[in-house]
């Protein structure tokens, strides 16, 4: 072949030819520590589990294909996947985060890190003087998300970018919510992408892994080196699990992008709502770059994630304790829809730091059920 294989094709092929010892189709669950040698230091290219497993490198293969990058390197969470990028700093550096950045990064920045030396800053992402003013104040590494959660800010990867690379910071973006379907943040100029694959990447709700993708081969040899010093690595059955779920990813990111467009048609028909968060709107802040940088096959797709006012906690909690096809959770990205209000669960850890989401704030993971039926869900719901 000539062409490159497409993104949908790359999902189910790449690192996953046929097993050369069987035959399988798919790729074993390689389910061992060890590997025997033949000779001293003389082996088929695995020594120990830790250190890479094929079911693992198939993973690992796969994810950088769907980035289009070159190296992907899998964790065995998100948090533990951002914990090691931040292991390539030094103490004394100074890392900018977003002002609603997810809560565990914040926690991880806030009240871990800082106790090693490393200090970072929130800033708003949307507003690129205020970004600007931070690299200027000095910057070893900017890390973005986009959408954010829960409030779905777009922030512009390209114009981030470039600023960060003008004072020499290290861009990393953590992409859980859009996904390499409809975003792929090393083409605005990131260096490293973060997922935590435990969302739409697993997308059924049953695994936690983390990973990272980078076509900077210095960085991705030093993210090596310490994925194997700090070991938290995906076991081999969650790797399956993951090259699985990867397998479907364009067609449930199509069925999610689609069933969250309708709830948002119906939340726009409904008194009780005051105000929608959602990229796709014409109108929400940031519209035109979510609709330059979020698509596939050259069709603009805003994602699975949804979030609206009402106009107060009360009748927000009601809402989400009264859903039924909704199920009140936390995470998000599974084929079930979830519903969750973030000030009482996800982001109450804000409470008291000036950065609470607003009251009446309810939050979204519209599934691939039947919109139809995820409507009347709400419906009933909300009366
Ligand atoms: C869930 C999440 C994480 C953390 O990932 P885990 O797999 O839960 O460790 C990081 N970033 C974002 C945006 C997330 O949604």
């Amino acid at each position: 072949m000539t062409d490159p294989i497409r993104f949908e094709t790359a999902a189910i092929h790449v690192g996953q030819d046929p097993d050369p010892a069987t035959g399988a189709a798919v790729v074993p669950i390689y389910q061992t520590s060890t590997y025997v040698q033949e000779a001293v230091a003389k082996h088929k290219g695995f020594e120990y589990s830790r250190t890479d497993n094929p079911t693992r490198r198939a993973l690992e293969t796969c994810l950088a294909s769907l980035e289009g990058s070159t190296h992907g390197v899998a964790f065995s969470s998100g948090m533990a996947a951002i914990a090691t990028l931040a292991l390539t700093l030094r103490s004394g550096d100074r890392v900018l985060i977003p002002d609603d950045v997810y809560g565990g990064t914040y926690r991880l920045f806030a009240k871990v890190l800082t106790q090693l030396g490393l200090d970072f800053a929130t800033v708003d992402m949307a507003d690129l003087d205020a970004v600007r003013r931070e690299l200027a104040a000095d910057a070893a590494m900017l890390l973005a998300e986009t959408p954010t959660n829960p409030l779905l800010k777009v922030l512009d990867l390209r114009a981030l970018s470039d600023a960060a690379h003008e004072v020499g910071a290290v861009v990393a973006v953590d992409n859980t919510f859009a996904t390499p379907y409809i975003q792929r943040p090393l083409e605005h100029g990131a260096d490293v992408v973060v997922y935590s694959a435990t969302k739409y990447l697993g997308g059924h709700s049953d695994l936690v892994v983390g990973s990272l993708a980078t076509s900077d081969d210095a960085l991705a040899e030093r993210l090596r080196y310490l994925q194997n010093s700090v070991g938290a690595i995906p076991g081999p059955f969650d790797a399956w699990l993951l090259l699985r779920g990867l397998k479907t990813l364009a067609v449930r990111m199509r069925a999610h992008c689609a069933g969250a467009a309708r709830v948002v048609e119906w939340l726009q028909s409904q008194e009780a709502v005051q105000k929608i968060h959602f990229p796709g709107l014409p109108g929400f802040p940031n519209h035109e770059v979510a609709a330059r940088q979020m698509s596939a096959s050259g069709e603009p797709l805003f994602g699975g994630m949804v979030s609206f006012e009402v106009d107060s906690m009360e009748r927000a909690l009601q809402i989400c304790e009264r859903t039924k096809l909704f199920f009140l959770a936390e995470s998000l990205g599974g084929v079930e829809s979830l519903i969750e209000h973030p000030g009482q669960m996800t982001h109450l850890s804000l409470a008291g730091s000036g950065m609470e989401v607003p009251e009446g704030l309810v939050r979204l993971s519209v599934g691939i059920e039947h919109p139809d039926d995820l409507i009347a869900d709400l419906e009933q719901a909300f009366r």
